[in-house]
């Protein structure tokens, strides 16, 4: 699960420190607070981390995909490209910006196929956003080009990818800006919160007036008399959960690296099945190590796959587990709000085959942190057993 695994007296001790100084709000109280800014703190952490100029924090992940694309200048009847395979966060976001979501294949990277990506594009694209999916990098040089060839930004939905990296870069820094999410179950949390990161000044400023009301933050003019050019909303974090984004940050490379090693553990132990494809990798040593994935030749074989597994006690994470919430195909709300709102039928259920064959063959397991000994030799025994079952 990540970070949520290793909360303990740290944030206990941050969490309090607020509430004894009695400022929950990000902003100002300067004297009472003792000029302790903890969402500051926390930006500055993830700039550093990151290695970016700037990091703004906000209330969510969602909030963060929505505030960037703000920061985007992202208008109603703007397409904006995702990919088929997310959470539905993604395309709640777009949705609430007014633009329309135009949805790509993924590939056995589990992530955005840049082939496919390309024939989405049209003269009303005006960003893609490439989502790095349970912990492994998107094909990024490759999207990048696209983006780059025909003059579109690139937001990055790093949420379920905080600390994982691509060719040497953080995952959420290598596009125009880019999000994370510290919800209950990301890589590191804060309860709920995110942030959205960016090397460029405008949409930096542009961001962090729009999850604020339109407030320009002008150090010099008391809040009330603050200066604003640009509608926006509250997104903001709360103090309480900078607080504890401090610590969890502290915590962030323990987390991947124990993950890795567990995901090792398990892979290497499987990797003789035949029958048995792994999802592909963009880059190895990028890998945030949350999640393993496999294939089996087809969509029977892993149901029954699954019925053996979750018998013998072994649960699997999102694949295919929760894929009614992280694949368009099995959205019938969106599909059909969607062509109420173009007044045609534009989007049908049956539109991504690449995603719905791999997806449908697909079984992800979970892998946390502190991962019990007996429950890795489990998952070992539980998957070489199914095998043997299904595939003979
Ligand atoms: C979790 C998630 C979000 C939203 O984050 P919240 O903090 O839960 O609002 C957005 N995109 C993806 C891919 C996610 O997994």
């Amino acid at each position: 699960m990540g970070g949520g695994e290793l909360l303990g007296k740290k944030e206990i001790d941050e969490v309090v420190g607020v509430l004894e100084r009695g400022v929950l709000f990000r902003y100002g109280f300067n004297e009472k607070r003792k000029d302790i800014f903890k969402v500051q703190e926390f930006e500055e952490m993830i700039a550093g981390y990151m290695g970016v100029k700037y990091a703004l924090a906000v209330a969510s992940g969602t909030a963060a995909v929505r505030v960037a694309l703000a920061s985007l200048g992202i208008e109603p009847g703007d397409e904006v490209i995702t990919q088929s395979f997310t959470f539905v966060a993604t395309i709640e976001a777009i949705l609430e910006a007014g633009a329309i979501p135009v949805i790509a294949e993924v590939d056995q990277s589990f992530n955005m196929d840049p082939k496919d990506l390309e024939t989405k594009i049209t003269n009303k694209t005006k960003a893609i956003i490439p989502v790095h999916m349970l912990g492994v990098p998107a094909k990024m040089d490759e999207i990048c080009n696209v983006a780059k060839r025909h003059g579109i930004k690139v937001l990055e939905d790093s949420c379920q990818a905080c600390g994982s990296s691509y060719k040497g870069r953080k995952t959420g820094t290598i596009g125009d800006i880019g999000c994370f999410s510290f919800d209950f179950v990301k890589t590191i949390t804060t309860g709920e919160g995110g942030m959205v990161v960016t090397n460029d000044e405008g949409m930096y400023l542009r961001g962090d007036y729009f999850q604020d009301h339109g407030h320009e933050h002008r150090p010099d003019i008391p809040r009330g008399k603050d200066s604003k050019s640009i509608t926006g909303f509250n997104y903001r974090m709360s103090e309480i959960q900078g607080a504890i984004g401090v610590i969890q940050l502290s915590r962030l490379d323990y987390v991947i690296s124990q993950q890795r090693k567990n995901k090792a553990r398990i892979k290497d132990a499987i990797g003789n099945i035949n029958g048995l494809e792994f999802r592909e990798l963009p880059d190895k040593d990028g890998d945030g190590g949350d999640t393993l994935i496999f294939l089996l030749p087809e969509s029977q074989m892993a149901k029954d796959v699954e019925d053996i597994l979750t018998k013998g006690g072994i649960e699997t994470k999102i694949l295919p587990s929760a894929l009614g919430w992280h694949y368009i195909g099995n959205w019938n709300h969106i599909i059909s709000r969607l062509n109420r709102q173009m007044g045609k039928e534009a989007y049908r259920r049956d539109m991504w085959p690449k995603s719905d064959s791999i997806l449908n063959r697909a079984i992800a397991i979970g892998i946390s942190v502190n991962m019990a000994d007996d429950y890795i030799d489990r998952i070992i025994t539980g998957i070489h057993k199914a095998a043997r079952l299904v595939l003979g």
